[in-house]
């Protein structure tokens, strides 16, 4: 349920109403807004007579039921695009910043020769997995710590923010200096993590499961935010399906729906959707076009050498082509790279 303040109301009257639900056992969430003040009830909120509360308080212009399963993610709650910026980095219906970098870190001079080519080229965020979920335990499994002081390192020398996956709670610490924590598609359900880093007061790369419908990436979105954290990123990163000749199958629908649905940032993850290099420039072509917020783009100073997802990364060269590509047609989308 959504309360619609009136215009005007002061603060104070604002903490008096929030107290008033608290002491009742619900959460009430305040969401400021442009045109007006919306305060969200969370919780059973069964026994609340919507129409009484109108009629009773003097601060409250109408009042809304959330059909939605998630509350605080929705449009009903909250019309206005949550707009989110990163060091230089903004997310808004006027921006499309894309984020690069190679699957995993695998050396200082990788990572930093990475970072300036990718900023060189027009990326605006950093990636790079010291951390990496493998499906083999024999695979490289990331260079962990050690990753994340070298990801440090190119933020140093490139000012890039960095974007990286946490796997598990007890890594948080290793995190206060990261910019963007990822949580991968691996972990979306994995409810503890979520409440955990939604309490981390950073910014989150929420990534679609890969057999998770929208709704559960929403209600995953909804975790995050209940515990405080305002600054979500959503991304598409395709779903698997029947489809063999592609590692994952790229749901663009998802992306228009979920801005529909909800006022998060949505950005579109083409490496992994496809796994095949060449699919990435028209797929990052197509995302542009159905109204992503962005990109993340796998790439690698070489490829054929990479020790994770080197057939989907985009070579150096490449990146800087598909970026030429997507400064000249962003702006005939409304948006800056
Ligand atoms: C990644 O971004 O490197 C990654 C592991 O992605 P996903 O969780 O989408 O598979
Ligand atoms: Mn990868």
């Amino acid at each position: 349920m959504i309360f619609i303040l009136k215009r005007g109301v002061s603060q104070e009257q604002v903490d008096k109403f929030v107290a008033g639900w608290e002491q009742q056992g619900l959460s009430a969430f305040v969401r400021p807004g442009t045109e007006h003040t919306a305060v969200c009830l969370i919780g059973n909120t069964a026994h609340v007579d919507m129409e009484r509360v109108v009629e009773l308080e003097p601060i409250v212009d109408y009042a809304r039921r959330v059909t939605e399963p998630y509350k605080l993610v929705s449009r009903t709650v909250q019309q206005e695009n949550t707009i989110i910026r990163v060091g230089g980095a903004e997310y808004s219906p006027s921006t499309f910043p894309v984020i690069s970098g190679p699957c995993s870190v695998e050396s200082e001079e990788q990572v930093v020769l990475i970072a300036k080519r990718i900023k060189a080229a027009g990326a605006r965020l950093l990636r790079g997995g010291a951390f990496k979920p493998r499906t083999s335990p024999y695979s490289f499994q990331g260079l962990g710590e050690e990753g994340l002081r070298f990801l440090l390192t190119a933020k140093q020398e490139t000012g890039l923010p960095i974007v990286t996956e946490i796997m598990n709670q007890t890594q948080i610490p290793l995190f206060e200096d990261v910019d963007v924590v990822q949580i991968g598609a691996r972990n979306m359900q994995n409810f503890d993590l979520l409440k955990a880093v939604g309490r981390m007061g950073k910014t989150v790369l929420l990534k679609r499961g890969l057999a998770n419908t929208i709704e559960e990436l929403l209600m995953s979105a909804e975790y995050l935010m209940s515990e405080g954290c305002e600054n979500i990123i959503l991304c598409e990163r395709g779903i698997r399906t029947f489809e063999t000749m592609t590692r994952n199958t790229l749901d663009l629908s998802a992306v228009v729906l979920l801005k529909q649905k909800c006022h998060l940032p949505v950005i579109v993850d083409p490496s992994h959707a496809a796994g095949i290099r060449s699919l990435v420039p028209p797929l990052s072509k197509a995302a542009l076009a159905v109204g992503a917020d962005g990109l993340m783009v796998e790439t690698h100073n070489d490829p054929a050498k990479a020790l994770c997802d080197g057939a989907q990364s985009l070579d150096l060269d490449m990146f800087d082509k598909l970026m030429d590509d997507l400064k000249t047609r962003a702006p005939l989308e409304g948006r800056t790279i």
